[in-house]
């Protein structure tokens, strides 16, 4: 074995995905990204299209997603597909994400 590092297991002994992983650490953000999903399903959120740069989710397979500022106001997201909500969260990490 090359690698040293203890691989992750959850309860049952098996093998933690990076997305249970990520679960676990931000327990906050995957409630209120199930919030969201489930208000969008009951069609009491509407999808809306990426605020930067218009798309609308499914157009092209495009995945518009709901961001979130703020994790303990589940359903207040701003709608940015893929590639923007990355850049977000990289402008967020360098601390330059100004709250509107
Ligand atoms: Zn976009």
């Amino acid at each position: 074995m090359a690698f040293s590092e203890q691989p992750d297991t959850n309860d049952a002994g098996g093998h933690v995905s990076q997305q249970q992983r990520w679960g676990r650490a931000n327990p906050q953000a995957r409630k209120a990204h199930g919030a969201v999903r489930s208000a969008v399903r009951r069609g009491t959120l509407q999808r809306g299209p990426c605020e930067i740069c218009g798309v609308v989710h499914g157009e092209d397979g495009a995945i518009v997603d709901g961001h979130h500022e703020d994790y303990t106001k589940p359903l207040d997201v701003t709608w940015l597909c893929r590639s923007h909500h990355k850049h977000i969260h990289a402008i967020v990490r360098a601390g330059l994400w100004v709250k509107r």
